[in-house]
């Protein structure tokens, strides 16, 4: 420090002093980052993220095939196609999702008079190839039965404010 004057040199051994001072307090405080994908931080009930189609207790899906989720989509997103069984009920014979188009605006869970299309609480979806994210009906589906279990709470914690 030869090159600094005096000034200078008190000045910075006054900093280096604050600067340390900062450092060690900050050594007590809870840890603002966490150590991701390891762990992972809180989400809303409300959180958008891959979608799912889910299914009744009894296995049979929720879906009616009303097409108001491919009515709604701004995006284009959702293609349905559908025709009655046996029994008379209405059920999709095709549901896919382009997830390349989707905006993840959630108008689609809006409009779903059962509940069945979900934006479920996976945000860890990233694939390497275009074609992956071209989901079908089996894929939905699949999605809907391992999280089911999530987004059934978070609907009920979020059915209060609606
Ligand atoms: S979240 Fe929005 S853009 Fe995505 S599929 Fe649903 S309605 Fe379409
Ligand atoms: S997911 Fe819901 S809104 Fe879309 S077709 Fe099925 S029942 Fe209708």
């Amino acid at each position: 420090m030869s090159f600094l004057d005096r000034s200078a040199r008190a000045l910075f051994l006054t900093d280096l002093v604050k600067g340390l001072k900062l450092t060690f307090s900050y050594s007590f405080k809870p840890k603002a980052t966490i150590n991701y994908p390891y762990e992972k931080g809180p989400l809303s009930p409300r959180f958008r993220g891959e979608h799912a189609l889910r299914r009744y207790s009894n296995g049979e899906e929720r879906c009616i095939a009303c097409k108001l989720c491919e009515a709604v989509c701004p995006a284009l997103a959702i293609t349905i196609e559908a025709e009655p069984r046996a029994d008379g009920s209405r059920r999709t014979t095709r549901y896919d999702i382009d997830m390349t188009k989707c905006i993840y605006c959630g108008l689609c869970q809006e409009a779903c008079p059962v509940d069945a299309i979900v934006e479920g609480p996976n945000f860890e979806f990233a694939t390497e190839t275009r074609e992956e994210l071209m989901y079908d009906k089996a894929k939905l589906l699949s999605n809907g039965d391992r999280w089911e279990r999530e987004i059934a709470a978070n609907l009920a914690a979020d059915a209060p404010y609606r």
